[in-house]
């Protein structure tokens, strides 16, 4: 595998024919679980909640994009750019348990997990080689599921991904006319107005964003300004089990309109690493919001997604809000 930068967006694509074969292998057992045969090698691990032996881990992907030995080699290839897939690809086990899924663990279970996520982000940003650790959860098979256990996955890249390098850009360019973030920003009229907020839960909120490329896509945000998810993880674990709660009571809203999702969590980019094509580092702190984004797969609106040139969300998120509210959930 290897990286290529488009010369036009200046987003990179991992790119190879040596791709792992991804179709799920018959095997009679889970490697996730605790008993496994075959465990794939353990990077951390969190106590266990209630008696068992952890409550969440950290392991390396068995069939990983990314490979952490080396070192990135960016080259030029006449016009082009390139460089080795060097980063870091990760499992993390989300629960002891095989089925037990973020919508159905407890809180506390839940905070283990964000915790640990917290802890690899920080782990990983110590690694200067690395300009960003991405988080995130495919969940169903218009998604791209790959574990039938509950789990989520990581990766550190020597690159930004292309989303989360709009948001910067936008949040540094917002703050240079107006000195104020845009996340709070959004977060305060939405608050103010009551319009499209889906639920307040300590020191979060969770909302549906005012244009949506996907029906139902909903964002949970810290109230206060931060930019780095991994510094309110480690510092105030009380605050991170009001996060779980919230987290599981959205997926429960949002498995009333569809089971399936993809979940991703943008935090600030690693700052050791000092690049200087990217200009962000003086006022990153001030203009960029940590932040979770939820986006559902509808099954039937698959056009909204397959045709991404324009996103298209037949379901405005005044709607998505009201429906996903009214929505009956447990606990
Ligand atoms: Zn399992
Ligand atoms: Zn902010
Ligand atoms: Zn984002």
């Amino acid at each position: 595998m290897e990286l290529r930068k488009d010369p036009i967006t200046r987003s990179w694509v991992i790119t190879g024919d040596d791709v792992p074969d991804s179709a799920p292998r018959a095997e009679s057992f889970c490697r996730f679980c605790p008993d496994s045969p075959d465990a794939p090698q353990l990077v951390s691990k969190m106590p266990g909640v209630g008696g068992g032996p952890w409550s969440a881990r950290a392991v390396v992907h068995p069939t990983p994009l990314y490979r952490i030995e080396g070192e990135p080699s960016r080259r030029g290839d006449g016009i082009y750019d390139r460089m080795s897939a060097v980063g870091a690809h990760e499992v993390l086990v989300e629960n002891l348990r095989h089925d037990r899924q973020l919508w159905m663990a407890s809180d506390a279970e839940i905070q283990q997990f964000l915790l640990l996520a917290a802890q690899r982000i920080q782990d990983l940003k110590r690694d200067a080689r690395f300009k960003y650790v991405s988080i995130f959860k495919n969940h169903g098979n218009n998604a791209g599921q790959e574990f039938e256990h509950s789990t989520s996955q990581l990766t550190a890249t020597t690159f930004v991904p292309r989303r989360v390098l709009y948001e910067l850009r936008a949040g540094r360019d917002y703050f240079k006319a107006k000195e104020r973030c845009v996340f709070c920003d959004i977060i305060s009229q939405k608050l103010q107005q009551n319009q499209r907020v889906l639920e307040v839960r300590g020191d979060f909120v969770a909302l549906c964003p005012y244009a949506p490329r996907v029906p139902y896509e909903t964002w949970i945000v810290p109230r206060a300004h931060e930019a780095a998810f991994e510094r309110v993880g480690l510092a105030r674990a009380g605050s991170v089990l009001d996060l779980g709660a919230l987290l599981r009571r959205t997926l429960q809203r949002i498995r009333t309109v569809t089971g399936e999702f993809h979940l991703v969590l943008h935090t600030s980019p690693n700052t050791q690493h000092q690049s200087k094509s990217l200009d962000y580092w003086r006022t990153i702190d001030d203009d960029y919001h940590w932040h979770i984004e939820i986006l559902p797969v509808v099954a039937g609106k698959a056009k909204s997604y397959t045709f991404k040139e324009v996103y298209y969300s037949p379901v405005t998120s005044e709607s998505a809000v009201k429906r996903l509210r009214g929505a009956k959930i447990e606990g």
